[in-house]
């Protein structure tokens, strides 16, 4: 059954566009950085061996093992499921590589404990961490050298500047004053920014920042200095309000909001409006700050009464507690769609699907156990409650196969009933494993116990289908799940910036920015490489009509909507994100997040020519929605783009 649907793309090689990006960032090489791989089959060998080693922790029934690998070797291989990058990075790094060119048949299980026993820090498998930080200087640099150890290895990391006390405040030891919590990021943007130029990738980090801090206005205003430049370039920043329609209310009676915090005497009284308008008026500049609802977070999260949620990962997908990590893994759904009825609960298809989720959630699970942690304490927290983020990529090509235009009702059904899909047969899987393997520690403190479902499932109403999956996830939360649960959260959808490349498909759930694209990359030379690209998808559907002359256009403007000579049908499916309204970009982000226990990454695209005003209604828009937080992007607004199309070259 599971070799079916993936023997056909286990067959297929990576793009050329994809293997660049292989022999620059992924391919293992030597003290001397001479290529120790060469093909994707040896990347995806390495990984599935590394992660299979793990389960020398549950069994030592050698066959069960090799199953194991053998399954992880199939999902990766295929591209049917990728790990997050530090995983394709760091697995097996620095071991045996004799270990890994074996043939599954002559691996013993000495081998495989020889794999789990050799494990270093040069083993770090995770994308996301939140650490914490006291008011205190030395708890501050305390967190800027764990800060360095994570992004060394490719994690990005989160933290609630919140605690800091506001600038200006009196320090009691040495009788001068607080500098305040933007003074102490730009020690972190330091940090990260040396810290990058030795280690696996961009580092990034996400500042949270309740929106009752006293520095609340400089903090929106901290990625510009006062000549108007950028600075904290290693930053996302998101002003936390923890309760949306509290504040909504506030705004609409036009209220005061008094600024304070508890280590200060400081105290301000403003406009709520005042500071939704600056959030506003910058994040129309820049798309920064954005929101982030951390109440929300923690009414879903099911440890929240123990270890609140205290910030996201960088990109926003991934709440967590203080030293929480999450590995994540992305099921590209646009390769599946050829083959199955993704999100029909009726469909034959199901138990297929079921099977692929259940050996991604192993593979997350076991990734726990073959992790190197950067410090004791996120070991720690990682194990009591063991975090997973299973989601999805390849949303944007699997509506153009599906010929469903993604912002329509039909393609917000879909997104619905394929998230849901997700999230039923992720937990059900982490259910099936807290069967063998035991539930994660901390579960008879959680809220799984009481029947707690962690996402708030959209109307029954709204279709047939959704009712039947509703149902489904109610069952298992009132039954199963109340007595065993291996993961405390299970889903998250990343923005797959890398491994959607990887995959060559579409980016998370976001629809494709451009259909036609240079993409720069810069490699470890510092040299930028130019990768073209146009929608494959695309390319079949227009078939012998594709002209050298339609190329050419498509290519330049990076859009079909202006193009006279294609047809209607096909403008209406091949959308791209400026070409959507923002209002369906928000629709997209409520569905989806409508079933997941942690979050997902989503931009609201707003064309260029969007006002203040135009930002401030998505904005208030957001905060009615059943949303974890907000990001927009106003086109043109920030300087340096990674995609262009030809004619914004
Ligand atoms: N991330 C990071 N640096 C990067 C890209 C990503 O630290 O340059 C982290 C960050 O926590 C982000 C997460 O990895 O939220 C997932 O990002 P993405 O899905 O784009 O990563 P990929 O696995 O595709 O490389």
């Amino acid at each position: 059954m599971f070799m079916r649907v993936l023997n056909k793309w286990i067959q297929k090689e990576p793009s050329k566009n994809a293997i660049t990006i292989l022999k620059d960032r992924y391919f293992l090489k030597d003290g001397e950085g001479n290529y120790l791989e060469s093909t994707w089959d040896e990347v995806s060998k390495r990984i599935a061996r590394h992660v299979a080693a793990a389960e020398v922790n549950y069994t030592s029934d050698i066959e069960e093992i090799k199953n194991a690998e053998e399954h992880f070797y199939q999902l990766i291989k295929s591209r049917i499921f990728l790990p997050n990058s530090p995983t394709i990075f760091n697995a097996g790094k620095t071991m045996d590589r004799q270990l890994f060119k074996k043939d599954i048949e002559e691996t013993t299980l000495e081998d495989y404990k020889t794999i789990f026993d050799s494990r270093t820090k040069h083993n770090m498998l995770s994308a996301c961490f939140v650490i914490p930080m006291d008011d205190s200087m030395s708890a501050i640099f305390d967190a800027v050298k764990n800060a360095a150890l994570i992004m060394k290895y490719g994690g990005g990391v989160g933290y609630d500047f919140s605690v800091l006390r506001p600038k200006g405040s009196s320090i009691a030891g040495t009788g001068g004053k607080s500098s305040g919590p933007i003074s102490f990021m730009h020690v972190f943007n330091t940090a990260a920014s040396t810290i990058e130029q030795g280690g696996a990738r961009r580092a990034a980090q996400m500042a949270v920042l309740r929106y009752d801090h006293p520095d609340v206005f400089d903090f929106i205003n901290s990625k510009k200095d006062n000549k108007g430049n950028n600075v904290l370039n290693y930053f996302n920043i998101s002003v936390n309000i923890d309760n949306p329609k509290e504040f909504k209310k506030m705004l609409e009676e036009n209220g005061d909001l008094t600024l304070e915090h508890p280590a200060s005497s400081i105290r301000k009284t403003i406009k709520a409006n005042d500071l939704m308008n600056k959030m506003v008026e910058n994040a129309w500049k820049t798309g920064d700050p954005g929101m982030l609802f951390l109440g929300r977070h923690n009414q879903y999260y099911a440890m929240s009464e123990h270890t609140p949620v205290t910030a996201t990962n960088p990109c926003g997908e991934e709440p967590l507690p203080p030293f929480g990590s999450c590995n994540l893994g992305s099921i590209d759904v646009a390769k599946l769609v050829e083959d199955m009825d993704l999100g029909n609960p009726n469909s034959d298809d199901i138990s297929e699907f079921q099977e692929i989720i259940y050996w991604a959630v192993r593979f997350l699970d076991d990734v726990i156990e073959s992790n190197i942690y950067p410090l004791k304490e996120i070991e720690e927290m990682s194990k009591k409650q063991r975090f997973i983020g299973l989601g999805i990529m390849g949303l944007a090509d699997a509506l153009y196969k599906k010929e469903l235009p993604y912002n329509s009702e039909q393609a917000r059904k879909f997104m619905a009933k394929l998230t849901a899909e997700l999230a039923y047969f992720s937990h059900v899987a982490s259910t099936e494993l807290a069967k063998e393997r035991g539930n994660f520690p901390d579960f008879q403190r959680s809220k799984y116990p009481h029947g707690f479902i962690p996402f708030p499932m959209l109307d029954d109403e709204i279709d047939e289908d959704i009712k039947a999956w509703n149902e489904k996830i109610r069952q298992h939360f009132q039954g199963e799940a109340t007595k065993y649960k291996r993961n405390v959260q299970t889903n998250t959808i990343a923005p797959t910036g890398s491994i959607s490349n990887l995959a060559d498909t579409s980016s998370g759930i976001e629809p494709n920015f451009l259909l036609s694209y240079v993409r720069y990359m810069t490699n470890k030379e510092g040299d930028r490489v130019p990768l073209s690209y146009i929608n494959p998808i695309l390319m079949e559907k227009i078939g012998t009509n594709m002209t050298e002359e339609l190329k050419a256009e498509i290519i330049e403007k990076g859009s079909i909507q202006n193009i006279d000579s294609i047809p209607n049908e096909i403008k209406k499916i091949f959308v791209t994100s400026m070409d959507i309204p923002p209002k369906d970009h928000l629709l997209a982000q409520h569905v989806i997040q409508s079933y997941l226990d942690a979050s997902c990454s989503k931009t609201i695209n707003m064309p260029k020519s969007s006002t203040i005003e135009d930002v401030k209604a998505i904005y208030l828009q957001a905060l009615e929605l059943n949303l974890k937080g907000l990001t927009i992007y106003r086109d043109g607004s920030l300087e340096t783009q990674v995609l262009t199309s030809a004619s914004k070259e």
